[in-house]
């Protein structure tokens, strides 16, 4: 999400939740937990429908109305849809857009594509929120690289996870994958706390800053953790669409999202796709 507005922004939280906050981060209980992996487990089955069934001729508008769909008939509303006038349910983002696409139906999809598709589910009042690459037919080796990249990002940050380990332990591994690798990191995208709010602190930076203040993790946490890489520079600008994110040199991006449960002995990946 953008930084600024996580910054403004001001997480609604009921009074009872007060005692299970923790530095402004709230501690979910197993009750909501439970929740979570619900909603987290509709965005993992949705994603993983479409990495399935996308194919070169159909257009960005086809998968949205399909997330769309699948996600109200498993129970849940979209989440991205009407978040700050967002107009749709999926962001989907092609080869050198970044985040925050607009799914459009003149937006064909072409063998070749690096296809990045994002989307929340929203269940008894909790979010899921979990983005992957798709590599449509075959892509070029540098795009193969940059995906394995962005992905292998994730996994070591996520590795990171556990109680008593810190918001910087995960910005590190991120930044040391995408780094060995020759591949900018996006800095002005970073990941969030999520739960009753689609965004809620902390933000999880994917490099190491001193822009805010470290957090020690906690059981109970729940982070969305969404590193971006570049295969050219860092820098990225926003088209007149007010929405999609392109790469400032229009080279390739590539991004990888799981919300992920912090526990006392590690983590649990709440949109993981492989346990479906
Ligand atoms: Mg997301
Ligand atoms: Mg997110």
């Amino acid at each position: 999400m953008n930084l600024l507005s996580q910054l403004l922004s001001r997480p609604s939280q009921p009074k009872s939740a007060k005692k299970r906050r923790m530095r402004g981060i709230e501690l979910k209980t197993e009750a909501e937990i439970a929740i979570m992996r619900q909603a987290s487990r509709i965005v993992a089955t949705v994603l993983k429908e479409i990495a399935e069934r996308v194919q070169p001729g159909m257009t960005t508008a086809d998968l949205d109305a399909y997330a769309e769909a699948r996600i109200r008939e498993l129970g849940a509303t979209p989440s991205f849809k009407g978040y700050h006038g967002f107009p749709s349910s999926i962001c989907a983002c092609l080869n050198d857009e970044v985040v925050h696409g607009i799914p459009r139906s003149r937006k064909v999809i072409r063998t070749g594509d690096v296809l990045k598709v994002d989307t929340g589910a929203y269940y008894e009042g909790f979010h899921g929120d979990s983005c992957l690459t798709i590599a449509v037919g075959t892509v070029s080796e540098a795009a193969q690289a940059l995906m394995a990249a962005a992905e292998a990002a994730l996994y070591a940050g996520i590795a990171q996870v556990k109680a008593g380990n810190t918001l910087l332990d995960i910005a590190g591994a991120i930044e040391d994958v995408a780094l060995a690798a020759d591949f900018s990191i996006v800095e002005n995208y970073v990941g969030h706390g999520v739960g009753r709010n689609l965004h809620e602190a902390p933000s999880v930076f994917n490099f190491r800053t001193r822009q805010l203040p470290n957090v020690t993790l906690q059981a109970g946490m729940t982070l969305a953790i969404e590193p971006i890489l570049n295969a050219g520079g860092k820098h990225t600008r926003t088209l007149s669409d007010r929405w999609t994110v392109v790469t400032m040199d229009r080279s390739l991006s590539a991004q990888f999202e799981h919300t992920v449960l912090v526990t006392e002995s590690g983590y649990e990946i709440l949109t993981d796709r492989d346990r479906l």
